[in-house]
């Protein structure tokens, strides 16, 4: 399918820091500085109206933060979000609340994000509180059709989130998300407390949906299989910014970035292709003293000196990818080798059922 190339988000070199120092007046006792944990640190890039962006990287990486950064839970402490052209730190009040309905989120654990004392009807109907406009027939109209279009009954509305299962119980919070005809939707790992066979059914709901409504996504996933299975292009983080950025196919077919192909790489074959499986070396960074220079120098195989001394930029590289790498900037043999790595690992599908 063509995407259509406006950008409905634009992020620009956004971060988010977080003050993690001692109690004041402990630091003022012991005399040590403020310390700031950068959980997303000058993040750039855009979101084209209709696509699925996914993001991948290790627990901490500063996907979840990126999230709510999008749909404005967190604010920013440098940078810059543009919704639809907009810059979200320039408008307030009324115009405020009018994008924030436009940008909605779908979180990770469907038994947790909703209210287990309200009914159905009701958690679905919250967002509709805030448009002064509807009346109390239209709103459990649109409830009723919320409820249908995710594949659960209208009946279920009367019923309490306890008597569902983990998918229903998801499909509940997709339909809570759509409520107020969102165009943005900010999905953190939403599949990942399912099972398989319903996170299939799931994923396939939200390609159904976002086809039918025209819907934007920003996908965030561990799981490199879901990630192949509905992403557009793929985003991959690492200590708080973006290493590489690339459509979905050529990153999965040619990764760039040494940490991407160690990620592919870490794939378990089930299939039996021949790979050996490297799995990502060392540990990952203390994100209150990250390493200086290419902050993934500790754990890549091809580091050299100006790795340990300069932070790479974000560039353009081949096969539309962006890269944040010295060796791929400057051509480094053992870095641009194909068989680097293991580059071109085959992603093991998810099972792809039907929606009912
Ligand atoms: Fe490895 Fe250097 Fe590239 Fe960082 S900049 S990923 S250390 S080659």
């Amino acid at each position: 399918m063509t995407k259509p190339a406006t950008p409905l988000v634009e992020v620009v070199d956004a971060a988010r820091w977080f003050d993690v120092s001692p109690p004041w007046l402990e630091r003022m006792i012991s005399r040590r500085p403020r310390v700031d944990l950068r959980a997303v640190d000058g993040v750039t890039f855009t979101i084209r109206k209709g696509e699925t962006l996914a993001l991948v990287g290790e627990s901490g990486c500063g996907k979840s933060t990126l999230a709510r950064l999008l749909v404005g839970l967190y604010g920013l402490t440098r940078g810059d979000i543009r919704f639809d052209g907009r810059s979200l730190t320039s408008v307030h009040g009324a115009q405020a609340q009018a994008l924030r309905r436009r940008r909605q989120m779908i979180f990770q654990d469907p038994y947790a994000s909703l209210n287990p004392r309200w009914r159905v009807g009701r958690i679905i109907a919250e967002p509709l509180n805030a448009l002064a406009d509807m009346t109390s027939a239209q709103k459990r109209e649109r409830v009723d059709a919320l409820l249908r279009q995710v594949g659960l009954d209208p009946a279920d509305r009367t019923r309490y989130p306890h008597q569902f299962s983990g998918g229903q119980r998801q499909r509940i919070s997709i339909a809570r998300a759509l409520a107020a005809r969102p165009e943005f939707l900010v999905c953190d790992e939403p599949t990942s407390a399912l099972d398989v066979s319903v996170q299939a059914q799931v994923l396939n709901l939200m390609k159904d949906l976002q086809r039918e409504l025209g819907l934007t996504y920003l996908f965030i996933s561990h799981n490199l299989a879901v990630v192949h299975h509905v992403a557009d292009r793929v985003g991959v983080m690492y200590l708080g910014r973006i290493v590489e950025l690339a459509p979905r196919d050529s990153l999965f077919a040619r990764p760039l970035h040494p940490y991407t192909r160690m990620l592919l790489s870490a794939i378990p074959d089930i299939r039996g292709g021949g790979h050996a499986r490297t799995p990502v070396a060392g540990e990952v960074p203390n994100p209150l003293n990250p390493p200086p220079g290419c902050t993934f120098h500790p754990r890549c195989p091809h580091a050299r000196d100006v790795c340990r001394q300069e932070a790479p930029a974000f560039l353009p590289a081949k096969g539309d990818a962006e890269v944040a790498c010295h060796g791929v900037a400057q051509g480094w043999p053992d870095v641009m080798s194909p068989t680097a790595e293991s580059a071109g690992r085959p992603v093991v599908p998810i099972a792809v059922e039907a929606t009912p």
